[in-house]
C-alpha cells in the first residue's frame, strides 16, 4: 500500500502568509552566505541537503485528507477536508489514464474540518463517477447534505452527478472493500469518531484521528492495544502537546505524541504519523514537536523495537 498525504491540519485551514516566508528566505540566505551556485538545480540541491524541513518545506495547510492506495480498481480516501479539492483533481487526472471512477471515501466523523471539501470534490460533479461513502455515523449523510443547503452553499447536494452511496457499518465486523479488509473502532470525541484499520497481504495501515485518549481509562485502552496492534503504519491524532492535552484542553477531544508513542509502542507498532496538525502552530512549531517525539521515543523505548516516528505533511508519501 502507498499513503499519500493531502490535508494535515485539524480544526481549520492555514494558508500561508508574507512573514514566516521571508523568515525562510532569510535564514536560508544565512546558511548559504559565501557560496556561490550556477543556476537554480545547484541551489535547490543545496537547500534540500543543508537546511531544516521548517526552512526549506512546509506542513502545508489544508485539513484532514490521506490517500491509500492498494485497493483493487478503486480510490481509497479518509476523510474530505479541504484536502479533497486537489485530491479530486488528482485523481481524475488519473482517471483520465485509464484509472476505474470508483472512490470510497471512510469518514471518521462529521466535523467541519472533516467534510468541508465535499462541495468542491471534481468527482462528485462528474456522471461517470461512483462514490461510495462508508461511515460509522447514521447521520453521515445528513451531515454531507446540510453543509450544501442553500443558506450556506450555492450547489445542493442533489445537483452533484456522481452516483453516491453511504453504508453504515458496525463496530468490530470487519468488511472487504477492493481487496481490503477494514475494520472500525469508536473513538472518543463529541458526537464520537471512528478509526479505521486497513488491511492487504499482511500489511496493515490505521488511520485514527479526532480520538482522545484518557490515560485513567484503561478498558478503553487495551481496546487500542489491540486495535493498533504489531500495524505497519499508524496515523494519529497527535494535536496537542502533552502538557496541553491535560491541563488546557483536557476533554476538547484530541491527544497528544506521547500518547501516540505510548500507545503505539504497547501495541508493537512499526511506524507512527502524527497528524492533525494544530491549525496555530507554526512550521518551526510541528517540526520542534516532531523532533521532541523522536527523543521521547527513544527515551522511553526500552528493550522494544524502534518506532519510526513520521511527522505528516500535505504531499507526504509512505509506502507500506
Ligand atoms: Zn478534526
Ligand atoms: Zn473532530
Amino acid at each position: 500500500m502507498l499513503v499519500r498525504f493531502w490535508g494535515t491540519r485539524g480544526s481549520l485551514p492555514v494558508a500561508p502568509q508574507a512573514l514566516p516566508v521571508q523568515a525562510k528566505i532569510a535564514r536560508a540566505l544565512v546558511a548559504a552566505s559565501g557560496k556561490t551556485f550556477a543556476n537554480e538545480a545547484e541551489a535547490a540541491a543545496f537547500a534540500e541537503r543543508e537546511l531544516d524541513f521548517a526552512t526549506y518545506g512546509s506542513y502545508g495547510g489544508a485539513t484532514s485528507c490521506v490517500e491509500i492506495e492498494g485497493g483493487d480498481q478503486a480510490f481509497f480516501v479518509c476523510d474530505l477536508g479541504s484536502g479533497v479539492r486537489e485530491f479530486g483533481l488528482n485523481s481524475l487526472r488519473r482517471c483520465a489514464g485509464g484509472h476505474p471512477r470508483v472512490w470510497h471515501v471512510f469518514l471518521s466523523h462529521m466535523h467541519w474540518d472533516h467534510i468541508m471539501g465535499f462541495p468542491f470534490f471534481g468527482p462528485a460533479f462528474d456522471p461517470g463517477a461512483t462514490i461510495v461513502i462508508h461511515a460509522g455515523h447514521a447521520d453521515a449523510e445528513e451531515a454531507l447534505r446540510r453543509q450544501q443547503e442553500e443558506i450556506s452553499f450555492p450547489v445542493p447536494f442533489d445537483w452533484l452527478r456522481a452516483r453516491i452511496e453511504f453504508v453504515i457499518h458496525p463496530l468490530a465486523d470487519p468488511f472487504e472493500v477492493a481487496g481490503v479488509t477494514v475494520t472500525l473502532i469508536r473513538q472518543h470525541h463529541s458526537h464520537d469518531s471512528y478509526g479505521f484499520h486497513f488491511e492487504r497481504d499482511g500489511r496493515s495501515v490505521i488511520y485514527s484521528t479526532d480520538s482522545e485518549h484518557k490515560l485513567d481509562n484503561m478498558e478503553s485502552e487495551a481496546a487500542f492495544e489491540a486495535f493498533f496492534a504489531g500495524a505497519d503504519l499508524v496515523i494519529c491524532d497527535t494535536m496537542y502537546s502533552l502538557g496541553d492535552s491535560v491541563s488546557l484542553k483536557q476533554d476538547w477531544g484530541h491527544s497528544s505524541n506521547i500518547v501516540a508513542v505510548d500507545l503505539c509502542h504497547a501495541a508493537e507498532a512499526k511506524r507512527l504519523v502524527l497528524f492533525h496538525h494544530e491549525p496555530t502552530y507554526t512550521d518551526e512549531d510541528i517540526q520542534r514537536m516532531h523532533a521532541e517525539t523522536v527523543r521521547y521515543e527513544e527515551l522511553v523505548r526500552g528493550e522494544r523495537p524502534a518506532l519510526e516516528v513520521l511527522c505528516a505533511y500535505d504531499g507526504l508519501e509512505v509506502e507500506v
